[in-house]
């Protein structure tokens, strides 16, 4: 009896603030992870959602990191105009058939009808390139290098998902010319790794970079390369972020010209390229856990919270006034040490109450400090992400704190990085596939890099396994494999030219490609 009462109460307490286990009902989790940390609220349009200051502030470290790096490369920020005319919408053809279906339509304002309805962009190619072509008119105008952050509209039909799929989100686009595809080339994988860095250093979450198949390149678009992220608990990839090479397409369609060294007039060679709010909800699903969220330290607001504690009903006005002081006291001392840090000396709340609301926020690092602590001038951390404590003397708070949020950021990257590849198998032929996919992994196989091929593992793929029970979100098992990218990673023993064959349809196989369920 002792013993149930005791799982009583730890369920309890894990249990304030969410009432679903991640790995029982992931989709209530993330929800309920969303709405009680006030990341996010829902509006009364579906498929937008309202980003709250504890969400925002995870975009704007992720807009200093990533701002302040293109900026070092040469990159300018700009803004242009949402909307985008009809006629200049529709100047590239494979692009806007890729994005038709999506886009949304301005036709009134107050009661009566526009001439000629305007388009909410759905990313900005179309938007900015008739100005790129009045703008650049000989090789000393390149490289041309313009960033802008900004909100898109893309109405889609799939399932919104907060920050996964929304109809309207955030991002940064940057959109560039060059005199030569060898300089565009260049910019493609110097943006990838900003990218790379973004998921990997700031929100510790392990990525794939690689290149898009034909079938799943950007509309439009010359070749597409991406990072490629991995939610464990539903088995499903979801591409991180794009960097495009869109060749000449675009600058010929919109006659973006400049005479080269042989006084020829040629087309410049372009690229476009975009990180979303989607970093956030990734960033949830891979480190969340049964008591909410868990913040990786780079990106977290505050990264330690600090709490009296040991108070009791003998303990006098005076000493809890002191305990509150010394809390205030070691936040500034933090500060100056570079250290993102609170107190919370709120004396309408219990300390376990205010571990509760802390450890759902995320907050990476708790301090307590107690009357005890108070003595022998130390303090107690707690450790978000797994539970660990430990006693850190007040006299070496500041690089003692300093290294153990280095070692939370890189522990946490080396969790997910683990389960990750425990959850990637490499396959050479058919047989094991889709029995991997629905034991939630992702797939290493070698591929001829046919479209016809992708479409029939698709369709393959899609058959659900009766005897697969373990499915979390109802529509994973239904759902047929693609290709995530053609990592640039390729294995060591990988493709024999000529000898290795297409796991799936036995022609020759060109590279190593990556496979799964996604988002
Ligand atoms: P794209 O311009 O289509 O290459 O999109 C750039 C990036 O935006 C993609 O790599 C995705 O990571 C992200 N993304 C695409 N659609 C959405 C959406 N509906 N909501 C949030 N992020 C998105």
């Amino acid at each position: 009896a002792a013993k149930a009462a005791a799982d009583a109460t730890t369920e309890n307490k894990e249990l304030i603030g969410l009432t679903v286990r991640k790995e029982e009902d992931f989709p209530v989790w993330y929800q309920q992870v969303l709405t009680r940390t006030e990341m996010m609220d829902y509006y009364d349009i579906s498929g937008c959602y309202i980003i709250r200051p504890w969400a925002y502030k995870i975009w704007k470290s992720i807009q200093r990191f990533f701002g302040d790096a293109i900026e070092e490369s040469g990159v300018d920020d700009c803004y242009f105009p949402m909307f985008v005319s009809e006629k200049a919408l529709n100047r590239e053809k494979d692009h806007v058939e890729g994005f038709s279906p999506e886009v949304a339509w301005v036709t009134k304002a107050g009661q009566s009808d526009l001439a000629e309805p305007i388009a909410v962009r759905p990313t900005s190619e179309t938007v900015m390139y008739p100005y790129y072509a009045s703008w650049i008119r000989s090789h000393r105008d390149l490289p041309l290098r313009l960033n802008q952050w900004c909100n898109v509209v893309r109405w889609e039909f799939k399932h919104p998902q907060p920050f996964l799929r929304t109809r309207e989100f955030l991002w940064q686009e940057g959109h560039t010319a060059f005199a030569t595809k060898e300089e565009a080339d260049a910019e493609v994988r110097e943006i990838l790794e900003l990218y790379r860095r973004v998921y990997e250093e700031l929100l510790a979450v392990p990525v794939v970079p690689g290149v898009k198949s034909e079938k799943e390149k950007f509309a439009g678009g010359l070749y597409t390369t991406t990072v490629e992220g991995f939610i464990p608990t539903t088995g499903r990839a979801i591409q991180g972020a794009t960097s495009h090479c869109l060749g000449q397409n675009f600058s010929k369609m919109f006659e973006i010209l400049i005479e080269n060294e042989a006084k020829e007039r040629v087309n410049v060679w372009q690229n476009s390229w975009g990180l979303t709010t989607r970093t956030i909800g990734v960033m949830v699903m891979i480190h969340g856990d049964d008591k909410g969220l868990v913040l990786p330290p780079r990106v977290a607001s505050i990264q330690a919270v600090v709490i009296p504690v040991g108070i009791t009903a003998k303990t006098t006005q005076e000493e809890r006034k002191a305990l509150a002081a010394k809390a205030d006291e070691l936040v500034k001392i933090l500060h100056k040490g570079g250290i993102r840090a609170k107190s919370d000396t709120r004396d309408n709340y219990t300390p376990g109450w205010k571990y509760n609301h802390w450890e759902l926020k995320g907050v990476p690092v708790r301090l307590e400090i107690g009357p005890k602590d108070l003595a022998n001038n130390s303090t107690r951390a707690v450790v978000r992400h797994n539970g660990t404590s430990q006693n850190i003397s007040l006299a070496t708070l500041v690089p003692d704190l300093t290294t153990l949020l280095d070692t939370i950021q890189s522990s946490m990257f080396a969790k997910a990085k683990q389960q990750r590849d425990a959850q990637t198998v490499r396959l050479e032929t058919w047989d094991k596939f889709v029995e991997s996919l629905n034991n939630k992994c992702l797939v290493l196989a070698p591929w001829c890099e046919r479209v016809v091929c992708e479409d029939a593992v698709k369709e393959n793929s899609a058959r659900p396994d009766p005897a697969n029970t373990e499915e979390v979100d109802d529509k994973a098992p239904s759902m047929g494999a693609k290709t995530l990218c053609i990592p640039f990673t390729q294995p060591e023993d990988g493709v024999k030219p000529g000898v290795t064959k297409c796991f799936a349809c036995e022609e020759k196989a060109k590279s190593y490609t990556l496979w799964g369920r996604s988002y």
